[in-house]
């Protein structure tokens, strides 16, 4: 036996509309890299498509080829690592947006044939990737020769922002909007710009644009010490729920452990819902943990440790041990069973 992310589809519906209704007139851009945040990528596109969501992050080649699979040529599907030429034609032929943030990566788009849609990247401050400021006139000079000769089509100009502190992050939109109006100079039309991912774009409306791509909020994901999911108007969309093995001596063991994706620092730490109330977790074995027992547990009987209905969702995990809510959701093992209502 082991346990099973049930994830609620409805719920995460709910999530979407309330994004939509607090970036409009932005558009959102869905973020579903890591599988949907682990909650499974075809079942969540195939919904948030029903939804009325057009655009999808998806990070990497691979995983935009996966969401074009599922949705067909209407979706417009957002990567911005591209590792090589190889990668670059392949996002092209797909017809994927490319996020460029380099330069050589500009000169292998462009190389491909078919018009590749580009959206350039800026760094404003992160250096995760990103041409610098003092680079900027150049690198979107040479985007106005390729677009000019039919290579490339530059659709959009983004940037991701650390949404950690509210100075640093005026800091770097002082600097897009800078980046914008060089590109614009240089002869660029971008219609789509896009800065912030969930934090910033439900925060402050200064930094929504035209595009937001969120990711956590989607999922019901709050950030770590900031505002409380009910004052977001979002909710958690998954369960993770363990079978009980057996009992001994008051303590209940349970089917899911850290190679499930529990992290072991969670024993004495989290306190998870049975049907005998809420208990303690105590150990965490690799393919098993056990709880502090209740009268009447028996093998079979099903706790929610995480998420919706248990007593703590993945960001109140996270908060216990210092670390931030992606990093427990994003650690259930793609072993354990997704099952989707
Ligand atoms: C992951 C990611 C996002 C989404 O961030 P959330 O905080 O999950 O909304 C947005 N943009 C980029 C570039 C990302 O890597």
């Amino acid at each position: 036996m082991s346990g099973v992310l049930r994830v609620d589809l409805d719920a995460f519906a709910a999530n979407l509309r309330e994004i939509a209704e607090r970036v409009a007139p932005a558009t959102h851009m869905l973020v579903v890299k890591d599988d949907a945040y682990a909650h499974g990528i075809e079942p969540i596109v195939r919904r948030a498509w029903i939804e009325g969501v057009r655009w999808f992050g998806a990070f990497d080649v691979r995983t935009g080829l996966a969401v074009r699979e599922v949705l067909g040529d209407d979706a417009r599907i957002f990567v911005w690592i591209v590792a090589t030429a190889e990668e670059a034609a392949e996002a092209v032929a797909a017809g994927l947006d490319v996020g460029v943030g380099d330069p050589l990566l500009l000169e292998d788009v462009a190389a491909v044939g078919g018009t590749a849609r580009v959206h350039l990247k800026i760094d404003t401050g992160l250096h995760r990737n990103g041409v610098r400021p003092e680079d900027w006139p150049q690198f979107t000079a040479r985007a106005a020769e390729h677009e000019a000769a039919g290579a490339i089509e530059v659709v959009g100009i983004w940037s991701h922002i650390a949404e950690a502190s509210d100075a640093e992050d005026d800091a770097s939109r002082a600097v897009f909007d800078e980046a914008v109006h060089v590109a614009e100079a240089a002869g660029l039309r971008p219609r789509l710009r896009h800065l912030a991912a969930s934090a910033a774009s439900f925060a402050w409306p200064e930094f929504r644009y035209d595009l937001v791509r969120v990711g956590a909020f989607a999922y019901g994901i709050r950030p770590a010490d900031g505002p409380a999911e009910s004052e977001l108007g979002i909710r958690p969309i998954a369960s993770l729920v363990a079978p009980v093995e057996g009992v001994a001596d008051g303590v209940v063991r349970i089917g899911l452990g850290s190679l499930d994706g529990l992290p072991s620092t969670l024993a004495g730490v989290l306190t998870i819902a049975t049907e005998g109330g809420v208990r303690m977790l105590h150990a965490v074995d690799a393919t098993a943990s056990t709880v502090d027992g209740w009268p009447g547990a028996t093998a079979g009987d099903e706790v929610v440790v995480l998420g919706a209905g248990a007593e703590l969702s993945a960001t109140d995990a996270a908060e216990r041990i210092g670390t931030i809510g992606e990093e427990i959701a994003l650690r259930i093992s793609p072993l354990v069973r997704r099952e989707y209502r």
